[in-house]
């Protein structure tokens, strides 16, 4: 008989008790050599032979196990992971069944599931996504067409990529053309379970650079989904309150959460059209891109609908004349640090026009992918794009920080068009040389440009690395928070900028003015329970009342360092006063000189 057996993704242990017992019985294995650990080929009896299926055809692998069968003897087709999956085995089933030649099949352990164990991560989170997709992107072999890349990423659900390890650059276009965010956590899991395991987290946007940097290229799964990285809802399974078939719920269920009402453009791009025509073309670009269409057609009124959108959405798309978008938007505008993008497109595709924030607001950029989307031409005309000379501004939003300073981009940007150099000083590691025009230095007169989570006089690039920690006493109000914040930030010589999410303990995630708070700055609140922040480990400032009242010791500190991930330090410890304690966690960031996406 023949058996097809899982042999997991990679660590020996991690096969079958059945598998195993398969091995040690077989007299004849063939084996997927590329990437079965041969560890576990010492499972076989000494006088087993062995084949490696990597050098040989489906023929040859054939007339292998036809002939042990022949002989009466017992062989085993060892695959990779669970065999269902990338497995070929199909073919081989076939094969032998048309030869009468019995066979079984003994699942594995897919290396889909090696690669979440090495994350910590749980693929179906209730409220981000109880779906996982399991594909790969079309390569030698083909994928349907109803399959591609881009429709799955349509529905955000958490994402699984085989074989797609060394195509980053095109994942990361396909996961965005179908509506995923430059910043929807992904991660690159290379050989999950073996010795050489190695995990990257990143985002969509940073996929292709993170592999590329660290050189995988294949044995590597790709996964993408706020999964990776969300707040959620906990299970109603575990929930006390909740009957199931084996336990009686000590009550209600509790109610769902609110639904989202807030009015925000789906993916942030906020779509208006003018006639048919435009409509018709807005929802191509939202299929594309992502987001939601309105059309004055149905009643929207543009006034209305710019007042609505303009300090919600990440980028308003204009689908008409140019003039309209720039008269609706001018009431609304404040300053390039916090307008959002806005791009007009003519009805009939021929141009897409940034109009305001070409570079931190990302409109250059999204105006580029319009452009690519519909075969227009982007009417770029920022003087340092159109001259093709480094942007500090743009370059601050690729790499995901913000800018203080703002007024003295401009200075910086003249420097560089007159063909003078600028000088770049970082507190932080940057891969890579600097572009043309960039020096970088670390002593000396003072810089054009700061790289800095501290304060300095003139242009600041702020890393967004710092997680705040929060501890509040019930009933506390925003605008207190705020005051105490602006002290906190003052006294521990921070930028706020330099803030990427707030943390806190989970008996506060309906605390109404820390939401506010949380909110206004646009932070994730990321809270942990008592169990969770005391499992943090380091030394930090005790207190018995917070103890008493929380079951953890102290929480401001904790759920810094809780929230700010693997390898984050202690920045700044408890602040406290007015009932409120801030602390703040500093988590390791790596950036590169990038500056132009796609
Ligand atoms: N049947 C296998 C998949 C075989 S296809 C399974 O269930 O895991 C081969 C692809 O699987 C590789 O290109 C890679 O994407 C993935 N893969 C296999 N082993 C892996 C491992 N240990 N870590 C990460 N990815 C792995």
């Amino acid at each position: 008989m023949v058996h097809f057996v899982g042999a997991g993704p990679g660590a020996p242990d991690l096969i079958t008790l059945r598998g195993a017992a398969l091995l040690a019985d077989a007299d004849v294995v063939v084996y997927a050599g590329s990437l079965v650990n041969p560890a576990l080929l010492e499972r076989c009896k000494p006088d087993c032979v062995l084949h490696n299926s990597a050098e040989m055809t489906l023929p040859e692998v054939i007339a292998v196990l036809e002939s042990a069968e022949a002989a009466g003897l017992e062989s085993v087709r060892l695959h990779t992971g669970d065999p269902s999956l990338y497995g070929a085995i199909r073919e081989q089933m076939d094969a032998l069944a048309a030869r009468g030649i019995a066979y079984d099949v003994t699942p594995g352990v897919s290396s889909l599931f090696g690669a979440a164990a090495a994350l910590g991560a749980e693929f179906t989170l209730p409220g981000v996504s109880q779906s996982l997709i399991v594909t790969r992107m079309a390569g030698r072999t083909d994928v349907p067409e109803r399959e591609t890349l881009r429709s799955f990423a349509r529905h955000g659900a958490s994402m699984a990529l085989f074989l797609s390890a060394g195509m980053l650059e095109r994942v990361r276009d396909e996961l965005l053309a179908g509506g995923f965010a430059l910043q929807t956590p992904a991660a690159i899991v290379y050989k999950a379970t073996w010795p050489d395991e190695t995990v990257l987290r990143c985002t969509v946007g940073s996929l292709a650079e993170t592999g590329a940097l660290a050189g995988i290229r294949k044995t590597a799964l790709v996964l993408v989904g706020d999964f990776l990285d969300a707040p959620y809802e906990k299970s109603k399974l575990y929930d006390p309150a909740f009957t199931t078939e084996f336990r009686q719920g000590s009550g209600e269920i509790p109610p769902e959460p609110a639904e989202n009402t807030s009015e925000c453009a789906k993916d942030g791009i906020a779509y208006l059209s003018f006639t048919e025509r435009g409509r018709m073309l807005a929802e191509r670009l939202c299929n594309a891109l992502g987001g939601e269409v309105a059309c004055t057609r149905d009643g929207v009124g543009l006034r209305d609908w710019t007042a609505r959108q303009f300090p919600r959405a990440r980028a308003l798309v204009y689908v008409g004349a140019a003039g309209i978008a720039v008269r609706a938007i001018a009431p609304h505008l404040i300053g390039k640090a916090s307008d959002p993008a806005v791009v007009a497109v003519d009805e009939r595709g021929q141009y897409a026009i940034p109009l305001a924030s070409g570079h931190l607001g990302g409109a250059n950029e999204l105006a580029r992918r319009i452009a690519h989307v519909i075969g227009a031409s982007a009417a770029i005309t920022t003087a340092t794009d159109v001259n093709d000379v480094f942007a500090v501004d743009e370059w601050a939003r690729v790499q995901n920080c913000a800018v203080a300073g703002i007024p003295h981009i401009r200075t910086a940007s003249a420097k560089l068009l007159d063909g003078s150099e600028i000088s770049v000083r970082s507190s932080c590691a940057i891969d890579g040389n600097p572009p043309q025009g960039v020096c970088l230095t670390q002593t000396g007169e003072k810089p054009d440009v700061w790289v800095d989570f501290h304060p300095h006089a003139g242009l600041v690039v702020v890393p967004r690395m710092l997680v705040l920690g929060i501890g509040c006493r019930r009933g506390v109000t925003s605008a207190t928070l705020e005051a105490r914040f602006a002290e906190f930030c003052r006294s521990a010589d921070v930028l706020p900028e330099a803030i990427c999410s707030a943390a806190t303990i989970d008996l506060k995630k309906n605390e109404n003015g820390l939401l506010e708070f949380c909110a206004a700055h646009g932070w994730r609140l990321i809270t942990g329970s008592a169990e969770e922040l005391s499992a943090v480990a380091g030394t930090f400032t005790a207190s018995d009342f917070v103890a008493k009242t929380t079951g953890v010791d102290n929480v401001c500190e904790r759920a810094a360092l809780y929230a700010a991930g693997e390898n984050a330090v202690l920045l700044h410890g408890k602040f406290a006063g007015e009932g409120i304690t801030f602390a703040l966690a500093k988590r390791p960031v790596l950036l590169d000189w990038k500056w132009k996406n796609g």
